[in-house]
C-alpha cells in the first residue's frame, strides 16, 4: 500500500483552495481559479504548475478566448488519489474507496465480532486492506496518473470512519456505545492508524453521512434511523460537531415524561418510541414521531434541508417523508415561507461509507 500524503502539492491552503474550485467542473482557466481563489494570476500559475507536476491536475482542452489568445482549460485528475471510507456498524463493516471527486472505485464488506475492539481494528484493517488493493488495481486499469504509475500505485490518502456514537473526535476515541462496554476508551483511530499506516479520521456515522449529500451549501439536517436514532448537522456549511463533538444525539430528547424506559436510562426518548412504533409494525408512526422531533429542529435551527437515511427510512423510504414533511407542513408556523424540502439520504445505504471518505477528501479541496 502507498503511503499517505506523498504529494507534497496536497499541503497548503492556496493548493486546496484551487483544488477546490477544480473538483466537480469540466474545465476552469486559470483566469477563472484567480478570480475565485482571490489569489493573484502568477500565484495561481505557480500553484497549477506544481499540481500538474503532481498529476493532480490536467489540461481540459481550449475555452473561448477573452483577449488576444485562447485560455486553456484545467482539470482534476480524480484518479490520481484514493481515500478509503470505512462504515463500522457494530458487527458489520463497510469499506469504500473513493478518488478525488468522491466516486467509489471499490467496496468490501465483512461482518465482525463486535465485542473486543482490539479484534474489531484487526478486522477493519483487513477490510481496508482489501478494498484498496481493488481500487489500485482498478485504477491502475483505467490508466491512472503519471504519478501513480511511475511509482506503482495510485496512493491511498487515508482513512474516514463512520461508526456509532458516542465518541471523541478530536482525541479519535469511542466512549460508551450501547451494548458494547469494551469500546468504551479504546483508541480506534490510533490503531487502525498504527495497523495502516496512514492518517484516520474517525467520526460518528450520522456525521460521516451528512457529508455524502451533494450540496455542502446552506444549513442540512440529517436524521438517522436505524437501531438507533441521531442527526448529522451541517450549519452555515459546515459540520456542526459540538464542545465535546457529541452533537447530534437527537434521539434523546424526551417526548414523553411516563414512556417506556430507553438504553440511555432516561424514559420517552424520541428514540425509543419511534424503534417500539417500527417494532410493532406501525412505519407510519415512527415516520410521525421522526416528523415531530424534525420540526422541532426546524424551529430551533432554521435549516434549508431535512435529509433522512438509515435501515429503517431505507426500507420504507416513501412513508417517512411522507410522515415527516405532513409534520413539518403542520407543526412550522408558516410552512409556504419556511419551505423545506424532506428527502432520502442520496447515497442511500453506502451514505456512512461515502461520507467517511469525504472525511479526508473535503479538507483537501477547502
Ligand atoms: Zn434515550
Amino acid at each position: 500500500m502507498s503511503s499517505a500524503l506523498n504529494l507534497p502539492a496536497l499541503r497548503g491552503h492556496n493548493a486546496s483552495v484551487v483544488l477546490g474550485l477544480l473538483r466537480g467542473r469540466d474545465g476552469v482557466s486559470r483566469g477563472e481559479l484567480a478570480a475565485g481563489s482571490g489569489l493573484t494570476p502568477q500565484a495561481v500559475s505557480k500553484i497549477v504548475a506544481r499540481l500538474r507536476d503532481e498529476g493532480l491536475v490536467a489540461e481540459a482542452g481550449r475555452g473561448e478566448p477573452t483577449g488576444g489568445k485562447p485560455r486553456t482549460l484545467l482539470r482534476l485528475v480524480p484518479e490520481a488519489g484514493l481515500a478509503a471510507g470505512v462504515h463500522l456498524d457494530r458487527d458489520r463493516v463497510a469499506v469504500l474507496v473513493a478518488d478525488l471527486a468522491g466516486r467509489p472505485v471499490a467496496l468490501r464488506e465483512a461482518g465482525l465480532h463486535p465485542e473486543d475492539p482490539a479484534a474489531v481494528a484487526d478486522g477493519v484493517a483487513a477490510v481496508v486492506r482489501e478494498a484498496a488493493a481493488a481500487a489500485q488495481g482498478a485504477a491502475q486499469g483505467a490508466g491512472a496518473a503519471r504519478r501513480a504509475a511511475a511509482e506503482g500505485g495510485t496512493p491511498l490518502l487515508g482513512v474516514g470512519v463512520g461508526c456509532p456514537g458516542p465518541l471523541d473526535h478530536a482525541a479519535g476515541v469511542l466512549h460508551r456505545v450501547t451494548g458494547l462496554p469494551r469500546w468504551d476508551g479504546f483508541p480506534l483511530r490510533d490503531a487502525l492508524a498504527e495497523r495502516l499506516g496512514l492518517p484516520v479520521v474517525l467520526d460518528k456515522d450520522t456525521n460521516a453521512a451528512v457529508l455524502a449529500e451533494p450540496v455542502r451549501a446552506g444549513s442540512t439536517v440529517y436524521l438517522h434511523l436505524g437501531s438507533g436514532l441521531g442527526a448529522g448537522l451541517v450549519l452555515d456549511g459546515a459540520l456542526y460537531r459540538g464542545a465535546r463533538t457529541n452533537a447530534g444525539e437527537f434521539g434523546h430528547q424526551t417526548v414523553q415524561l411516563d414512556g417506556p424506559r430507553c438504553d440511555c436510562g432516561n424514559r420517552g426518548c424520541l428514540e425509543v418510541l419511534c424503534l417500539a412504533a417500527l417494532r410493532a409494525g406501525d412505519t407510519a408512526g415512527a415516520a410521525r414521531l421522526l416528523g415531530v422531533g424534525a420540526a422541532g429542529l426546524v424551529r430551533l435551527l432554521d435549516v434549508d434541508r431535512v435529509v433522512l437515511g438509515g435501515r429503517a427510512v431505507l426500507a420504507a423510504p416513501d412513508v417517512f417523508v411522507r410522515g415527516v414533511a405532513a409534520e413539518l407542513a403542520a407543526r412550522v408556523p408558516d410552512p409556504a415561507w419556511q419551505a423545506v424540502p424532506v428527502s432520502v439520504a442520496r447515497a442511500g445505504e453506502r451514505a456512512v461509507a461515502r461520507g467517511a471518505a469525504e472525511l479526508v477528501l473535503a479538507p483537501l479541496f477547502a
